[in-house]
């Protein structure tokens, strides 16, 4: 049996300077390795989590007849590193997927909503700076599927309709277990918990310009999901497989309220006990719908506010109005329900007393967790193809990152704005001690409990 490495790569670069960091898997590969599982033997390193020496890690690639790597913005460097040496000194057929090499990784994520027309890109800059063979892993089986090896590949562009996403195959829980996967957003009080990480929906219609159709979890723009009793059924497997709480890492998990309100109503019904969060829009949330999710275990929820400036919120496309995101984190509070909110700062032609609101804002709204980013415009956002030039032409490209700010388009100084970073975080969790002891005991009971 031939046998295949599928390797996700890690940070290569300073890009990330954030101490705190989730281990979270990659659905995508995940979802890999159950088709391949299939067919051949395989071998999965994850080098969040896997400690593997890099001597040790090129001898396990040497010994593969397939090596597939996921090339994501952050471990670009790293990745082409590991392909350059695989290329010359392997006899391994290398193949590359996933945001930057492809643009279409869909074949693997299982994405019923993508299809081939939102994807007509050109971007093989990535792979073209490689020297040698290499196979553009989806481009390569959306050819001929078949040609390559004898894999069940399913042909996600003749899927239309809602449960699609049905079909896609179970994730390979034995790899899923094996290692600790674990989010850093905390849930309450300081429990055992052992992270399963899921998602149920697909899709995003929003156009917010610093978005990559890529680079989030869900590609394309129309929303599919699965079943709600296909989800039970995906649920309960996670449950009975010993994880206690889920993370579930859609990118709107309330795309399709009606679906989640089905969801939550079957899981009290079968009283499924696990303790699970999720990232939504805003102004997706709502009374009955809060209330449902509640009842069924909901404990904390992640949505962007991004600015508290109405015409930041309109220059980044965001499509939501600060009134309908100050709702959303009182709705929250009303069902005691934790809330993690993003902040960015630095997006075009921001000012200070515009970030001066954001701040105000994030003190009178008091999130449990508040995370403050660079505007970042990822390959692939619309801000980055109308700025390609500028972000192409300069190489501090391969670190951009959101924890850094290395394009600046702002009017404000760069320096300024590293120490608004600072300060703003330091000065929230200093006037917040019982939020900065709630994430930092989560951290502790990751590290020494988990
Ligand atoms: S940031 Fe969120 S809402 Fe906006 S396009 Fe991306 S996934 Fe959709």
């Amino acid at each position: 049996m031939k046998k295949v490495v599928i390797l996700e790569p890690f940070l290569n670069c300073k890009a990330s300077n954030s101490i705190i960091k989730s281990k979270e898997p990659n659905i995508s590969t995940f979802r890999a390795i159950t088709l391949f599982k299939k067919r051949f033997k395989v071998e999965f390193i994850d080098l969040k989590i896997d400690e593997i020496k890099q001597t040790a890690l090129y001898n396990k690639l040497k010994d593969a007849d397939f090596i597939f790597i996921n090339v994501k913005s952050y471990n670009k460097l790293f990745s082409q590193k590991i392909i350059n040496y695989s290329l010359n000194n392997m006899r391994s057929k290398v193949f590359v997927f996933g945001q930057i090499p492809s643009y279409d990784p869909f074949l693997i994520q299982g994405d019923g909503s993508a299809n081939t027309k939102n994807y007509k890109r050109d971007d093989y800059r990535f792979v073209s700076s490689i020297k040698g063979e290499f196979y553009n892993f989806a481009r390569y089986f959306i050819d001929d599927p078949k040609k390559y090896c004898k894999m069940d590949i399913i042909d996600l562009k003749t899927h239309k309709d809602f449960n699609d996403m049905d079909n896609i195959p179970m994730l390979d829980l034995k790899e899923l277990k094996s290692r600790k996967y674990y989010t850093v957003y905390p849930l309450k009080g300081v429990k055992r918990n052992k992270w399963a990480f899921m998602n149920l929906t697909q899709g995003c219609p929003y156009n917010c310009i610093f978005c990559s159709q890529t680079l989030r979890i869900s590609q394309g723009k129309q929303i599919s999901h699965f079943s709600s009793d296909e989800a039970i059924k995906r649920i309960k497997r996670m449950l009975s497989n010993g994880f206690n709480a889920i993370r579930f890492n859609d990118d709107n998990f309330l795309s399709n309220k009606l679906f989640i309100r089905e969801l939550c109503l079957k899981i009290t019904k079968q009283n499924l006990k696990f303790r699970w969060m999720a990232q939504v829009r805003a102004d997706s949330l709502d009374d009955k719908t809060l209330a449902l999710m509640k009842k069924a275990g909901c404990e904390s929820l992640n949505f962007g506010v991004e600015s508290a400036s109405e015409r930041i919120l309109r220059i980044l496309e965001k499509g939501e109005t600060l009134s309908s995101i100050d709702k959303a984190i009182k709705l929250c509070k009303k069902y005691k329900i934790l809330t993690v909110n993003y902040y960015m700062i630095g997006a075009p032609s921001e000012t200070l007393s515009e970030i001066k609101k954001s701040i105000d804002f994030s003190f009178r709204t008091k999130p449990d967790v508040l995370q403050i980013a660079y505007f970042t415009a990822y390959e692939g956002s619309s801000f980055f193809e109308k700025n390609k030039k500028i972000f192409l032409s300069n190489k501090e490209q391969v670190s951009y990152h959101y924890s850094n700010n290395k394009f600046n388009f702002s009017n404000i100084k760069k320096n300024k704005l590293k120490k608004i970073y600072r300060n703003w975080y330091l000065a929230y969790y200093l006037i917040h001690p019982f939020k900065s002891l709630r994430v930092i005991f989560n951290l502790l009971a990751l590290r020494f409990f988990y």
